[in-house]
């Protein structure tokens, strides 16, 4: 899982963006140790032992601008998680004081989804970034239901993987996303994910600036350090702030 590539992020969120020359290395690392890479769906559905999925969330614009040379560099394919609202415009999501980094457009998404070798499957981060299991039902219904349809008409291509903004989810919002015609979700999770584990529910390991050449290929052979759950907590107080703010608001966004 990663989110920015090269943009400066915040000092809460600065986990959350890897300079280009480092994703270089990262990816060359595991390609080197015979890791395939690929999109979420396409690992799903491929049963061998070395595939292992990339995933960038958020649509930073930095994608198209650094994270795709690097992909086709290593012949690795990834997915790319967008809130649809926002094409086109900047995170809104993002925690003030922060520089709200550009989102990618319709026609940016369109682009990468043209890309031979099917480099970049586009997927739906919901219609806004914000937690979907604190939304009322209907209210997450739809934004499930427009995202995928906002996506698709920008992409021409079905939409089959959805990631839930922050991470958040719940039985009930699993089933919704299934009746809306996904094919599977990811979240956060900090750990490896199971073979045979929910298609709705796939966990994801957060690779960001520290993680080394090294240090990447332990985190994919056997998961995050056990003390992580810790660091984690004290790691993102602004996603804290954002879920108090949704919980506030949650039945006024539509
Ligand atoms: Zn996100």
């Amino acid at each position: 899982m990663f989110h920015s590539i090269g943009s400066p992020m915040p000092p809460a969120l600065a986990d959350l963006t890897v300079p280009p020359a480092l994703l270089d290395e990262q990816l060359g690392a595991l390609r080197e140790h015979g890791w395939r890479l690929r999109g979420l769906t396409e690992a799903l559905d491929d049963p061998a032992p070395d595939v292992l999925a990339l995933t960038f969330d958020d649509g930073y614009r930095d994608f198209a601008d650094a994270a795709v040379d690097v992909l086709d560099r290593y012949d690795a394919r990834a997915t790319l998680y967008v809130p649809s609202d926002d094409l086109g415009g900047h995170a809104s999501w993002m925690p003030p004081p922060a520089d709200r980094l550009p989102v990618l457009g319709a026609a940016d998404l369109r682009d990468l989804a043209d890309l031979p070798e099917r480099t970049v499957e586009i997927g739906s981060h919901g219609a806004q970034h914000v937690p979907m299991d604190v939304l009322p039902r209907a209210t997450a219904t739809e934004h499930l239901a427009r995202s995928k349809r906002v996506l698709e008409d920008a992409t021409g291509r079905a939409v089959r993987s959805m990631c839930y903004p922050h991470g958040y989810h719940a039985a009930g919002l699993r089933r919704r996303v299934a009746a809306c015609g996904y094919d599977n979700a990811c979240e956060i999770g900090h750990r490896l994910h199971a073979r045979d584990g929910d298609r709705f529910a796939v966990s994801r390991v957060l690779v960001g600036p520290q993680h080394d050449p090294d240090a990447l290929l332990d985190l994919v052979a056997h998961g995050p350090a056990p003390l992580l759950p810790a660091v984690k907590r004290a790691a993102y107080p602004a996603w804290r702030w954002v879920r108090r703010a949704a919980r506030r608001t949650g039945r006024n966004l539509t």
